[in-house]
């Protein structure tokens, strides 16, 4: 990570436009006492969003807004930009330079930028965590290192964790922990369930033979039903074609009956005649 370059303007002591090149390596920041070096730090941690008046040294927010001098009148807006070099792509963001920015206005009125673009004071803290770098723990200020010298080991350990870094990964793994405990969760109501459906397996599956058989059995019926409607179709033709034998030797019974009626009769008549 490579803080480039430092923009201040209405800044505490930083009244006009001031522009501080950080190149690589250490910087060093040297001049008389109460010349504004400590408000050097105090705009890069409020910069990357200290909303606590302490860090910064102030008793109200808009304290960090110039306020003026026997010579210089004040000014109603503060304004810090971070220039964070991005080429190793440190930062998950496309820019190779990343512009951090913060205004405040006397009337209260704050705003936070990204490379220009007004954002949120979370989209600035997340894209920054993601980079390990956060407002407070990234700097080190003035009776800290007497502080934390006299931290207890665990305070210690905690504070140069985040200084190193480790913060972000110490989050992913929360957030990997957490993951993990939901899905762990999500187990057990599985289990409960699995627990709760096996014992009425045993019953599900003979309800699911006696249903197979069932329809086994409604299938064979209906063959049998479909078997026994052509068997009985069959009788019938046979009676019908022996009734139309029987109608036909009653009817050739018949005219030869006539035949021979009609010749007697004729032969009767004949007689009479
Ligand atoms: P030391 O070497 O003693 O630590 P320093 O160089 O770190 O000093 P700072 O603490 O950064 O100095 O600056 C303190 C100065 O900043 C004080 O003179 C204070 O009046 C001035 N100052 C703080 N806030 C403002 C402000 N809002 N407007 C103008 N000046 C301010």
């Amino acid at each position: 990570m490579h803080l480039r370059r430092i923009e201040l303007q209405g800044f505490k002591t930083f009244s006009q436009r001031t522009v501080i090149e950080l190149p690589r390596g250490v910087t060093a920041v040297a001049g008389p006492n109460g010349s504004g070096k400590s408000n050097l730090a105090d705009a890069i941690r409020w910069a990357l969003g200290e909303q606590g008046t302490r860090p910064l040294r102030v008793r109200r927010a808009e304290d960090v807004i110039f306020a003026g001098t026997a010579t210089r009148p004040r000014t109603g807006m503060a304004e810090v930009q971070l220039v964070f070099d991005n080429s190793d792509a440190w930062l998950p963001t496309p820019y190779s330079e990343v512009v951090v920015g913060r205004r405040l206005f006397r009337s209260g009125e704050s705003e936070y930028s990204l490379n220009g673009a007004r954002v949120r004071l979370r989209d600035i803290v997340d894209l920054l965590s993601a980079g390990g770098v956060g407002s407070g723990s990234s700097i080190v200020s003035q009776g800290h290192v007497d502080a934390t010298l006299s931290q207890r080991p665990e305070e210690r350990r905690s504070f140069l964790e985040e200084v190193a870094g480790i913060g972000r990964f110490q989050a992913r793994r929360d957030q990997a922990e957490q993951r993990l405990t939901a899905t762990r969760r999500n187990l057990d109501r599985l289990r409960d369930l699995v627990a709760e459906i096996e014992p009425s397996l045993d019953t599900l599956q003979r309800q699911a033979e006696v249903a197979e058989q069932g329809r086994e059995l409604e299938s064979e019926l209906q063959t049998a039903r479909v078997a026994l409607t052509l068997h009985r179709l069959a009788i019938v033709h046979e009676q019908r074609a022996e009734a139309e034998a029987r109608e036909q030797t009653v009817a050739e019974r018949m005219a030869e009956l006539s035949a021979t009626t009609a010749a007697d009769l004729r032969g009767q008549a004949a007689e009479a005649e």
